[in-house]
């Protein structure tokens, strides 16, 4: 089976793709390379293009056959999506809207959607599926936008899709060859991780006056490697079953919660070095708290993941900043 992967560049996309090569499938890969980097590029096919490129696409379709596709390109931070948010509504809604059109033209029927936690906006933990999606960002409405797209899709086309509501991504590949490496980062694990190294002076804390039980946010912090085992079950999942316009949707989170405070002390017991920090205004577009129930997707897929404990996710985290270039 020949698996697209959009985004197969960036963080968990190149993840994504290392599993499923582990797991024998034959990969291709579309990345533009605006945020993900080359070396992260692990299948030999490889096509460096803008998933809106319709001639670039059609290249790649006509050349390979593909018989799913995972959909990862997309701008994904908050922050960004604040001040430039028609650069997120064209990039990743416009974006999916062509890879349903070729996903049309070529007969594909199935679709694993990187989805986000940032579709709840504020709601009260721990999250199930079905309380009611009120982004507090402009990057969760994109996600929201698409999913609703997809639903329609499916219905009128009978496309299958699931997706995947990611709570944070954190970690590295078990083996060190890939991890969190972006252009610029803006993550919370990975700038402590170098404030660690000595590559920043200090970790500016986004607000200590949220309604939570230290006044910083709280999110849940889930292993890129259990994220990207779960995609493949649900592609899997799609294929095996082989009806038409199946949809799913499922969170992915530990179903733990974790304050900014907390991690910051984590990441000193990981690395038994003092991170300085000090406190900075909140961050546009914050809820407070996001922890998932991932009860369904465990029940559903028998999704299991195999990172329980922070303290090892950012272990993984920090053997691969450490010797990041
Ligand atoms: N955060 C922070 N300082 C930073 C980066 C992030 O205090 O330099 C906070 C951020 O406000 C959020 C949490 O850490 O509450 C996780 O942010 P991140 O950007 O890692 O992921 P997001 O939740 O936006 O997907």
């Amino acid at each position: 089976m020949s698996i697209l992967v959009t985004g197969g560049a960036g963080y968990i996309g190149s993840h994504m793709v290392l599993h499923l090569l582990e797991k024998g499938y034959e990969v291709v890969i579309v990345d533009d390379l605006s945020t993900g980097n080359m070396e992260a590029v692990l299948a030999n096919k490889f096509y460096k293009a803008d998933i809106k490129d319709e001639k670039a696409m059609a290249k790649l379709f006509d050349e390979n056959k593909i018989d799913g596709i995972i959909h990862f390109a997309a701008f994904s931070l908050v922050g960004e999506s604040m001040q430039e948010p028609l650069k997120y509504y064209e990039n990743n809604v416009t974006g999916t809207l062509q890879i349903l059109k070729y996903m049309n033209d070529y007969g594909i029927k199935n679709i694993v959607f990187s989805s986000s936690a940032a579709v709840y906006g504020e709601s009260s933990s721990p999250i199930k599926e079905n309380v009611s999606a009120n982004p507090t960002n402009a990057y969760g409405e994109t996600k929201l936008a698409v999913e609703r797209m997809l639903k329609w899709a499916s219905k009128a086309y009978g496309i299958n899709f699931t997706a995947l509501r990611y709570f944070n991504a954190a970690g590295s590949h078990a083996s060190g060859r890939i991890g969190e490496k972006r252009k610029i980062e803006t993550h919370l694990i990975p700038i402590a991780l170098d404030v660690a190294l000595g590559k920043i002076e200090k970790l500016l804390i986004f607000g200590d006056d949220y309604d939570t039980f230290d006044g910083t946010c709280i999110r849940d912090y889930i292993h890129v490697s259990d994220l990207a085992s779960a995609h493949l079950l649900a592609l899997e999942k799609m294929a095996n079953e082989n009806k038409c316009g199946m949809n799913m949707i499922y969170n992915l989170g530990s179903e733990k919660g974790f304050s900014v405070n907390q991690i910051v002390n984590a990441v000193k017991e990981v690395t038994h070095i003092n991170i300085k920090t000090m406190i900075a205004p909140r961050r546009l577009g914050d809820p407070a708290e996001l922890v998932a129930s991932s009860e369904k997707i465990k029940k559903e897929l028998g999704w299991l993941p195999q990172y329980t404990d922070i303290k090892d996710i950012i272990a993984t985290a920090w053997e691969f900043r450490k010797k990041m270039r």
